[in-house]
């Protein structure tokens, strides 16, 4: 059986207790803990699909399929864990799985009535223990913040499974903010106690709080006694500070100093090993500031939020830690380039990403930057909807066929170049999806093959269209290589061509598997051919 933490957030949202709760994940596992993750969202969405990337940040999408928030993101990344259906649970997820699909539906049936308490409850017992068998330690982040009405069903389901387990099988983690006021020049602990008192409220008390911080302040060991003593900690020990951090991936090496990880060994009396996390500094100092940067352009339709594109900027980042160079990713809107014209903006970029999304806002923008990369031979990087374009581009521009476009722009086109598969014509909205995984043959002898080593791959997928196989034949005599098909529904999965230092278009998403001590081949092979392209003379253009 598994051992729990518990994740709960005070004060205010968005203070970083995800990020706690993977960063302590990860010291963890350098302590050789096998670890998963789950997070609840109070959220009532069934899932994540339809959200708007501008206001929300990008759709993570796990291996079999679900559509969630970028949370789930750090969780993979942070773990080096391919995620599934429980890692990540709305109320909305719970709700329609309860009363459609399984057995609070038989209380119905027998004449009973359902309620949040016991059934709801239950059900997310239920569903935390997802992982019993295959983790030592499961961190269960509950999201929201403490107080919330709809994150309270959350924390009477917490306070019901404690009490169900022996005090070494789980800790809680409190998480909330210890603000500076500058008038003052002090640190105030009375939002913690607040916060606190409010989790004491639904009969819970923390083990450990960990303190954000907002300023470039130590926490003295005063404020640290005072917040153990109105929060009925045993000592200031468990009282950790969370500063702000330059990058996240250095929160883990800060909790591992605090002595976070110990704390929770300890409760949970968990065999381990010492600490080392030696290669996980290695590789923040692949982010040193002084290393040589590479400038690199997202060209995409919703980068007013930056967190749109989060999973592909860290993926550019891994992939320059690996290669000790700084990413300097810019995030291009493509509606920029149609008004303001694509040399000028795109001239000092040493890279071009194009990546996905949906609808025609922007597409033309998007074009002009595929058209600026083909041709000036910069290196690139087409995503999903960034490969539907490459095809698009290429279509119009070397094959001539001056109006082909993707049926999701103009479903009247002559040459619908892009275009849904056939079995999905008639499918509703919904399940015309390709979502998660799928697997992908790489060509011998192409660009694709060689950088990923072996012929076959498995990749996550979301979306509707797909390359128009009626014009695969005319389009490769003209120069462009498939290199990657999917043969069980004989799908194009990757572009590219050959006279071109790195042009790589794939219908999936690379960035979803991309870790940092494993960065995806796509993205070192983009940042390679940026390297090589930073040390050439500067491009005719
Ligand atoms: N809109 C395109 C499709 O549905 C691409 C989707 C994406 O980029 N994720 O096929």
């Amino acid at each position: 059986m598994s051992k729990y933490i518990f994740i709960t957030g005070g004060v205010v949202s968005n203070l970083g207790k995800g990020i706690t709760g993977v960063a302590l994940g990860r010291i963890l596992i350098e302590r050789g803990i096998k670890v998963n993750f789950q997070r609840f969202d109070p959220r009532l969405n069934f899932d994540l699909g339809l959200i708007n990337p501008i206001q929300y940040g990008e759709v993570f999408v796990s291996h079999d399929g679900v559509e969630s928030a970028l949370a789930l993101g750090y969780i993979e990344r942070f773990l080096d864990i391919e995620s599934d259906k429980n890692n990540y649970l709305t109320t909305g997820k719970i709700l329609a799985d309860m009363l459609i699909n399984n057995d609070t539906k038989h209380d119905e049936n027998t004449g009973m009535s359902i309620q949040q308490v016991p059934h709801m409850t239950s059900e997310i017992k239920r569903r935390m223990k997802s992982y019993d068998d295959s983790a030592d330690v499961v961190i269960i982040e509950i999201g929201g913040t403490v107080g919330d009405m709809d994150n309270a069903i959350y924390l009477e389901a917490v306070r019901q499974f404690q009490n169900e387990l022996t005090e070494d099988n789980y800790i809680h983690i409190h998480c909330t903010l210890v603000p500076y006021m500058e008038s003052t020049e002090e640190l105030k602990t009375k939002p913690t106690q607040t916060s606190v008192r409010c989790l004491n409220s639904y009969g819970l008390q923390p083990d450990v709080i960990v303190c954000r911080t907002n300023k470039d302040i130590t926490l003295s060991d005063h404020i640290k006694r005072k917040i153990a003593m109105f929060c009925n900690l045993k000592s200031s020990d468990f009282v950790i500070q969370n500063k702000d951090a330059n990058n996240i991936y250095e929160v883990p090496l800060n909790l591992a100093e605090e002595g976070l990880d110990r704390i929770a060994i300890g409760k949970l009396s968990l065999p381990c090993n010492a600490l080392n996390l030696n290669k996980w500094k290695e590789m923040i100092n692949g982010m040193d500031e002084d290393l040589p940067a590479i400038n690199i352009a997202i060209v995409g339709k919703y980068t007013e939020n930056q967190y749109s594109y989060l999973s592909i900027t860290e993926g550019l980042r891994h992939a320059c830690f690996n290669s000790k160079h700084k990413a300097k990713i810019t995030l291009v809107s493509s509606e920029d380039i149609e008004m303001y014209g694509v040399k000028d903006i795109l001239k000092p970029f040493d890279a071009i990403v194009v990546p996905g999304g949906f609808g025609d806002k922007g597409i033309e923008g998007m074009i002009l930057a595929v058209n600026y990369a083909r041709e000036n031979k910069i290196p690139f990087l087409g995503i999903c909807l960034g490969m539907q374009l490459s095809v698009i581009e290429f279509a119009r521009n070397v094959a001539k066929l001056k109006d082909a476009t993707s049926t999701e722009f103009n479903v009247k086109t002559k040459n619908p170049v892009i275009n849904k598969m056939e079995e999905n014509k008639w499918n509703n909205f919904e399940k015309a999806m390709r979502l998660g995984d799928y697997k992908c043959n790489l060509k011998d002898g192409t660009l694709a093959r060689r950088i990923y080593g072996q012929p076959e791959i498995i990749e996550r997928h979301r979306h509707r269209y797909e390359f128009n196989n009626e014009y695969r034949e005319k389009f490769e005599d003209l120069g462009m290589v498939v290199s990657g098909v999917n043969s069980d529904k004989n799908l194009v999965e990757i572009i590219e061509y050959k006279d071109h230092p790195f042009f790589v278009a794939s219908q999936f998403h690379p960035e979803f598997k991309s870790r940092p001590y494993r960065p995806h081949p796509l993205f070192v092979g983009l940042v390679n051919g940026a390297v090589a392209n930073l040390k050439k003379p500067t491009i005719n253009q």
